[in-house]
């Protein structure tokens, strides 16, 4: 079984990704002002800031010296834990290129070319990127990906993992690993995964493993092996609703689900060279029982990150949204599967919590107002029913614009509203004394 969430896995996470790949130490410490003002206490540095997939050393120009160790220092020393992003198995053979980073020949692949997975041709395997693929069955491997993960954890000093690009591995034909089955690498890919969660649980029990299968369903190899599942690279907010329900009921009603970044609930120019990245959709992720996230940048660097830049306008509404967060922490409540997408409208939530039900009722979406995966948000209006109440009256309050809908009665009772995008509601039991809450709903 999966072991149990710790605390810090519900908490909101800001990611360096808003400066994108040749982010620098000083782009990342300059949002430590807003970081600490909004209350967030964790952040990850994304993707690009090693030498090459493989040996995981920094990169000399963005972060030359011991940049890496000052940067998590700083940040440490603010009160910030720090995520590493990276990508397991893989490693650099020579051949290809990801973007504007051409393939070398890793370190790992010079001194052990043995490791590698072999395809039907004896030539390296692909995974994701095009990357080689080190053979997740072979022991020496297997003990490499522990020394990294102590290196980062232990010797660097972060806190926890954004495992990216996470799908499978190819089958293995390398003659020299005597595997049963060509599939023995697909197999013991878990693994590898195992390893990384429980070396970094051992030596950070409030750490956090996040591992991102980039817009595909997670494989059952490594799901059980981390502590934060994401919905991985959301085109739009319907997509990070029905993804956190997805994982809530894979992993459990109080499963850690990071709803990604939340500028990702509304993208321009999705799937193509010019994506901006516009959301400011915190209700999907809160009211689902997500983990809030966000990559926005600061201070105004100009026009180049001019879609995730954090003026004064949206620092209040980040304010107002995470302050939100953390006074209910729904993505720890216990989720219910009360509601059914295509037979209950509007799209609904619910989620117990101390006794008290939440609900988030979401209008359809007017799609056909702007581009695909960027609808703009719809209006609803006739009557909801409030399911999972005990016989007996509760006091209903849109939590998130403070007003009162009076006091229903349970079990399900019906609520005339009406309203434009998102309906948070709290009940509350009407009379409940002290001792009552203290105890929970029966
Ligand atoms: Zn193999
Ligand atoms: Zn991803």
């Amino acid at each position: 079984s999966k072991p149990a969430n710790n605390d810090e896995n519900y908490a909101v996470n800001w990611c360096g990704w808003g400066y994108e790949a040749n982010v620098t130490p000083k782009q990342m410490t300059g949002t430590i002002p807003k970081l600490k003002e909004l209350g967030i206490h964790w952040a990850t540095l994304d993707d690009r800031w090693f030498s090459d997939y493989g040996d995981w050393l920094p990169r000399t120009d963005t972060f030359p010296g011991d940049a890496i160790q000052q940067l998590v220092k700083e940040f440490h020393q603010q009160g910030i834990k720090m995520q590493l992003w990276w990508l397991p198995l893989a490693v650099e053979d020579g051949k290809y290129r990801y973007e504007e980073h051409k393939y070398v020949v890793s370190d790992v692949v010079k001194e052990h070319p043995d490791w590698l997975i072999l395809d039907k041709n004896g030539q390296p395997a692909r995974m994701a990127r095009n990357l080689a693929t080190l053979c997740p069955a072979l022991p020496e491997v297997q003990d490499y990906y522990k020394k990294l993960t102590e290196g980062f954890i232990r010797d660097w000093d972060f806190d926890g993992h954004k495992l990216d690009n996470i799908y499978s591995v190819p089958p293995c034909y390398n003659s020299k690993h005597h595997h049963k089955s060509p599939n023995d690498s697909v197999y013991a890919m878990g693994d590898v995964y195992k390893i990384i969660f429980e070396t970094t649980r051992a030596l950070k029990p409030n750490s956090i493993t996040q591992s991102c299968p980039c817009g595909t369903p997670p494989s059952l190899a490594w799901f059980r092996y981390l502590d934060q599942a994401v919905t991985a690279d959301p085109v739009g907010s319907l997509q990070v609703r029905r993804r956190i329900k997805m994982y809530k009921a894979l992993l459990g009603p109080r499963a850690a689900i990071y709803g990604d970044h939340v500028e990702l609930t509304r993208l321009l120019g999705a799937n193509t060279s010019h994506e901006q990245d516009v959301g400011s959709d915190f209700a999907s992720s809160l009211g689902a029982g997500g983990v809030l996230g966000t990559k926005f940048t600061w201070p105004d660097y100009g026009p180049q990150y001019k879609a995730v830049f954090l003026n004064d306008q949206k620092m209040d509404h980040w304010k107002k949204w995470i302050a939100l967060y953390n006074q209910k922490m729904l993505s720890k409540g216990n989720f219910l599967d009360l509601y059914v997408y295509g037979y209950d409208s509007p799209e609904a939530y619910a989620i117990e919590k101390d006794g008290n039900l939440f609900y988030a009722f979401y209008a359809p979406s007017d799609a056909g107002q702007s581009d695909a995966g960027s609808p703009t948000p719809g209006t609803w209006k006739g009557d909801v029913e409030l399911r999972g109440l005990a016989t007996k009256p509760y006091r209903v309050l849109d939590y998130a614009n403070n007003k009162d809908y009076g006091t229903v009665s349970g079990p399900a009772p019906r609520l005339h509203v009406e309203f434009q995008d998102h309906l948070l509601l709290q009940a509350t039991p009407a009379s409940a004394s002290a001792a009552n809450s203290a105890q929970g709903t029966p």
